[in-house]
């Protein structure tokens, strides 16, 4: 994602002033709340501090609502929630509880994770009515999370109508791809609506790349594939640190094998399924989204800790094809990068699988990579053996600090 504002330290709020992230899902809103401090006179980018103040999710919507509520320095909450039912509501008590905390300060504006933003938004944009048409329209190409990341901007603004919103999008940090990487073989007609790639998990991939220099020393501008594992996986190509080539296309449904998507398959098994299985555009879109991956390949869960706990060979089967579909897309991008120089593993499974990550570089030999097995094991940052001609490195996710930035870096340069 591209920021194209600059602070202004005239305009900066500051003190105890607070930005709210929001990232909602199907059945969960996440939150996290950011004290801004420390202004400086600089321009610079990394002229606010932004300190996690609490963090947390309202789960299990819309029947079995419940908070869980991690303040930075007090002990954790957890608490039922029956009179929850949806987004709305869930961002009503949120928002009352907030704006009543006095860890939390004033809110100043509320960042989205909007997961498509389409050929039209490469960088983070205001809420306002054009855009939320515009994101509208958008829904068909990301409709597992599209819809609840809108109706998580409605909420706010039907709550609190002067709150400044900004959406930040999943699709903007690969926005500088070539067309090599962005076109699909299909005929001219079809590209001109839109039909291309976008890829998607940005958000995580420029929290990653911001940190890079500090993780990869001189390797930081290098050949570097971040692999992005978590119930929705892809794989990144950096260079310069700028996105190259992603495994994910126009929807989230492409490249690696997911929690319950199944990753690239045949277009012609979706034709197949409609033409003679019997299935009808809903039936397939269901099997797409919530049937297929790493469930409809064991028959038991879409979660590695329950497949890596079982006996059953069908879960060990799950999680090899995961693991030689990802280590075949990491070597696709390196590829397109011309080598590799570093892989960075992040979200819930890169970050604490050791059982994928193994799986993924015993795979990767042939590209001069191994990883230290004991270090794998116990869960080390640094990963590579002392021979690996590609440093390997565990790294967490921070899309939230990327979101709560370009929130503060639009409120300032308004
Ligand atoms: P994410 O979408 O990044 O939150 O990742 C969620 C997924 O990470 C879960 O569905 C699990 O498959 C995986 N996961 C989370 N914690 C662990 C763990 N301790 N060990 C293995 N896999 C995990």
């Amino acid at each position: 994602m591209g920021h194209t504002s600059s602070v202004n330290p005239a305009r900066a709020v500051a003190g105890t002033d607070s930005v709210l992230v929001l990232n909602c899902g199907s059945s969960s809103v996440k939150f996290a709340v950011y004290e801004i401090s420390e202004l400086t006179a600089s321009r610079a980018r990394s002229a606010a501090r932004l300190t996690a103040r609490i963090a947390g999710q309202i789960s299990g919507l819309p029947d079995k609502a419940r908070l869980d509520w991690k303040p930075a320095s007090e002990p954790h909450l957890e608490q039922p929630l029956p009179d929850v039912r949806d987004h709305a509501g869930a961002l009503a008590l949120l928002l009352e509880r907030l704006q009543t905390n006095p860890a939390v300060g004033r809110l100043v504006g509320v960042g989205h994770r909007v997961v498509h933003g389409g050929a039209r938004f490469s960088v983070p944009a205001r809420v306002d009515s054009d855009l939320l048409a515009a994101l509208t329209e958008l829904v068909p190409l990301a409709p597992l999370h599209q819809p609840h990341n809108l109706a998580g901007i409605l909420a706010v603004s039907e709550r609190v109508p002067d709150l400044p919103q900004l959406a930040c999008f999943d699709t903007a940090f690969h926005a500088g791809q070539s067309p090599v990487h962005t076109n699909f073989a299909l005929p001219a007609s079809v590209r001109q609506q839109g039909v291309r790639r976008y890829g998607f998990h940005g958000l995580s991939y420029q929290s990653i790349a911001e940190r890079l220099p500090g993780v990869l020393g001189e390797r930081t501008d290098g050949r570097v594939v971040v692999a992005h594992l978590g119930n929705g996986a892809s794989v990144c190509g950096l260079l310069e640190r700028r996105s190259v080539r992603t495994s994910m296309g126009m929807t989230a449904l492409d490249g690696l094998v997911m929690g319950s998507r199944p990753g690239s398959v045949d277009i012609g098994v979706a034709l197949y399924a409609l033409s003679t299985l019997g299935m009808d555009l809903d039936a397939l879109t269901h099997m797409l989204y919530h049937e297929s991956g790493l469930l409809g390949l064991s028959g038991i869960s879409n979660d590695v800790r329950a497949l890596a706990a079982s006996d059953d060979p069908r879960a060990r089967f799950a999680l090899e094809v995961f693991c030689e579909r990802a280590a075949q897309e990491i070597a696709a991008t390196a590829v397109a990068l011309g080598g590799l120089d570093a892989l960075i593993f992040t979200a819930g499974i890169g970050e604490n699988s050791d059982v994928v990550r193994a799986g993924i570089a015993q795979r990767l030999a042939l590209l001069g990579l191994s990883i230290d097995e004991e270090a794998n094991r116990s869960g080390r940052q640094t990963l590579h053996a002392a021979d690996s001609r590609v440093a390997v490195h565990v790294m967490a996710a921070d899309e939230e600090v990327v979101i709560a930035r370009a929130t503060f870096e639009a409120l300032s340069s308004r």
